[in-house]
């Protein structure tokens, strides 16, 4: 049954690559299961589920674990609803089918997930930082752009890169210079930030 399940988890991972559906990499997967892991973390909310390949991953990690997925795209939405099913994932995982901008919820989350339109961190961090619970982590990907967001401008061509480059920069500063909330930017897989709240004692230093 493991061995099935673990086949199965494969077949995604491979068809996602195969039709080039980005999904998160294994060393940015391996550091946020340890974090679950050694955060107790029991409810996820993901913003940008593509296939569910990042949402099945974590929701394996612990049976306790929920997860509130969004996507917005029709045809991964569907691929994401039959591959949770196949895992087994339907009590686990909720999926909405929806811009996660249009989404609000009155539940709190101890890990909030950004991985969706990367020229909208800051509107999804905005919208979203209502549902971290005391304690919580916000975590956002490719915050390198596979490596452009390092370059001089100036070298980069397309103007729409360009312009997703100055937009990245700006939601780092915007973490990095947060009064309320700390953030570490870790060099791992496509960059990723780990942003927590600072808490009072910081904030009196
Ligand atoms: N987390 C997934 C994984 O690792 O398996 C990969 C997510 S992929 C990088 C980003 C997804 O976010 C795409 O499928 C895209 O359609 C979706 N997306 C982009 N903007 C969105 C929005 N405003 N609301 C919901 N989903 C969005």
């Amino acid at each position: 049954m493991v061995e099935d399940l673990q086949k199965k988890l494969k077949e995604i991972k491979k068809e996602a690559l195969e039709d080039k559906v980005p999904i998160m990499n294994d060393e940015t997967l391996s550091f946020i299961t340890n974090l679950i892991a050694r955060k107790n973390i029991r409810n996820i909310l993901e913003i940008g589920t593509a296939v569910g390949y990042s949402s099945i991953v974590m929701a394996l990690t612990n049976p306790n674990i929920k997860i509130v997925t969004i996507e917005k795209d029709n045809a991964r939405y569907m691929k994401a609803l039959k591959n949770i099913k196949e895992m087994n994932l339907e009590d686990q995982i909720t999926l909405i089918f929806n811009d996660a901008l249009e989404v609000s919820f009155k539940e709190k989350f101890d890990l909030i997930i950004i991985d969706a339109a990367k020229s909208k961190n800051l509107e999804f961090f905005e919208n979203f930082e209502r549902n971290l619970d005391e304690g919580g982590t916000i975590i956002t990907d490719n915050l390198s752009f596979h490596g452009y967001v390092e370059k001089d401008l100036k070298e980069i061509e397309s103007r729409n890169v360009r312009s997703l480059v100055k937009k990245i920069r700006e939601y780092r500063d915007f973490l990095e210079n947060h009064p309320k909330y700390k953030t570490v930017i870790h060099e791992i897989g496509d960059t990723i930030s780990v942003t927590e709240r600072r808490n009072i004692d910081e904030d009196n230093i």
